[in-house]
């Protein structure tokens, strides 16, 4: 695998939503009351947390790795869609830059820092 791929997989799948949809995940089953399963901060329950862990946490990361992936070919295409019409919108104000300026002319947002 490329290693812009995967690192692009890894930061953005794995650890930007892998990662919180785990804790967020099981932070909330874990301080949800049990019987009637409603959310108290005082019924945080350790044992449930390790134990829902050991499922969820390989189960976010494999999720996260696969969300990652196609976030990457999405991000590949429109690079690809960009670069064939040598322009792209700006990441901040969304007007059009072509590739061979450096600086947005609207907002002055930079990217070859
Ligand atoms: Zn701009």
């Amino acid at each position: 695998m490329l290693k812009e791929k995967r690192n692009f997989v890894i930061k953005n799948g794995v650890l930007g939503w892998g990662v919180p949809f785990w804790l967020i995940m099981v932070l909330w089953r874990s301080f949800q009351k049990p019987g009637d399963g409603i959310f108290e901060f005082g019924s945080f329950d350790l044992k449930k947390f390790l134990l829902e862990s050991v499922v969820y946490f390989p189960l976010s990361l494999i999720m996260g790795y696969f969300y990652g992936l196609s976030m990457y070919r999405f991000w590949e295409k429109y690079k690809k869609d960009r670069l064939s019409k040598k322009e792209f919108n700006c990441f901040k104000c969304g007007s059009i830059i072509s590739l061979n300026e450096t600086k947005c002319s609207n907002c002055g947002w930079s990217w070859n820092k």
